[in-house]
């Protein structure tokens, strides 16, 4: 089978920088909060052109605490993409806010800025919720069309979060989301483009009090030292040496993005007269955290696919309004019918850096074989 996605090919690049980097962890033994944390957090704020960075225990605390330190709460309501994982929705009822759901593009799977538009005005009639955050997921890698949600989020006095934990490192028109949003956040996730050997999480911001509240709201609530508890917080940090692993992973993740935008284009080219291929926003740069065609008939293909000794995945086959635990929550003006409909469709093939030709051509000739017997 080949693999889906390859994270021993990176580990054998960097394998000797690595183990040095964990070794001096376990040498040093501040294993909380460690030189390594703030390190990293410095090059993660450089990398994205972000004033600053909190590095947190993964992307979906990196998530919540933005929520938290802007006091969004009950009466508020907070607009996710209905297509996305469920963790750009999860954090909102956590606060007592209500997650309002948008449907996103039929092209590139982002936030659709029409039905925000559309789904906020709705709040606004129905006058039970204040419009306050606006989620925006760079869904697979690729920046969410920010120039216009941020127009709107700005019009409407709300705040916008990019959740970048598939997309960090995507630019739009040379811009990183984090020139637009508020906060920008991120999964180190090990299957995530810049994914380290456990669980972590960022969230980035240009704010010097959204830092310092952030901050305070990671570590139980801390106040001028220790034991000082001035607000109701949690327990969430980087781990010393899941930092000093990605300190090494963030050096090489420029040529990796350049790598996966180099497979992108060779899997466009073998694949785009038999399937449909993604389309990226117009002057953006995808880091492909997945590369998603779509086919009729997705489970046969699935079958003929691993027949082949190709692995799929399927993101993500129910959207979040139809989830047991989301159904109860608002959906937006206007339907969620591109949603429903991608949903049914999408279906993700092996995407990593290290991906070469000679593979991508064994993939393209099983798709090929699956076209050709559905002819
Ligand atoms: C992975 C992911 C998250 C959450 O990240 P974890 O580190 O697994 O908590 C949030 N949003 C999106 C879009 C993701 O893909």
């Amino acid at each position: 089978m080949i693999p889906f996605i390859d994270l021993a090919s990176q580990r054998a690049r960097i394998a000797g920088r690595i183990d040095a980097a964990v070794a001096r962890v376990l040498a040093h033994g501040q294993y909380i909060l460690g030189p390594e944390v703030r390190a990293f957090e410095q090059q993660l704020a450089a990398f994205c052109a972000a004033k600053h960075t909190l590095a947190n225990a993964n992307g979906t605390d990196a998530l919540v605490l933005p929520l938290m330190a802007w006091g969004v709460g009950p009466g508020d309501a907070v607009f996710c993409p209905a297509f996305t994982f469920a963790a750009t929705a999860e954090v909102v009822p956590w606060v007592g806010a209500t997650p309002v759901f948008i449907d996103v593009l039929p092209d590139t799977y982002n936030m659709d800025p029409a039905s925000l538009e559309a789904a906020i005005a709705g709040v606004r009639r129905a006058g039970k919720l204040k419009p306050s955050v606006v989620i925006a997921v760079d869904l697979f890698g690729q920046p969410a069309d920010y120039p216009r949600i941020a127009e709107i989020a700005r019009r409407e006095g709300m705040k916008l979060i990019a959740d970048s934990a598939q997309g960090f490192g995507c630019t739009l028109n040379g811009e990183h989301p984090m020139h637009w949003a508020d906060a920008t956040t991120t999964s180190f996730f090990p299957a995530k483009p810049l994914g380290c050997y456990g669980d972590g999480g960022a969230t980035l911001t240009n704010s010097d009090e959204d830092l310092a509240v952030m901050r305070s709201f990671a570590v139980h609530g801390q106040g001028t030292d220790k034991y000082d508890n001035v607000r109701i917080g949690m327990n969430s940090r980087l781990d010393t040496i899941q930092a000093a692993i990605l300190i090494e992973k963030l050096a090489i993740f420029a040529d990796e993005i350049r790598e996966r935008n180099a497979v992108a284009d060779r899997y466009r080219q073998m694949l785009s007269n038999m399937v449909k291929t993604p389309t990226v926003i117009a002057g953006g740069v995808s880091t492909w955290a997945q590369y998603t065609i779509e086919v009729d008939d997705r489970d046969r293909f699935a079958a003929h696919m691993r027949d082949a000794g190709v692995p799929t995945a399927q993101y993500y086959p129910k959207p979040l309004h139809q989830q047991t635990a989301y159904r109860a929550y608002p959906v937006g003006d206007g339907g969620m019918a591109v949603s429903d409909d991608v949903a049914k469709r999408v279906i993700s093939l092996p995407m990593h850096a290290y991906l070469d030709e000679p593979v991508q051509a064994r993939i393209a000739e099983a798709v090929r074989g699956f076209v050709r017997a559905g002819a």
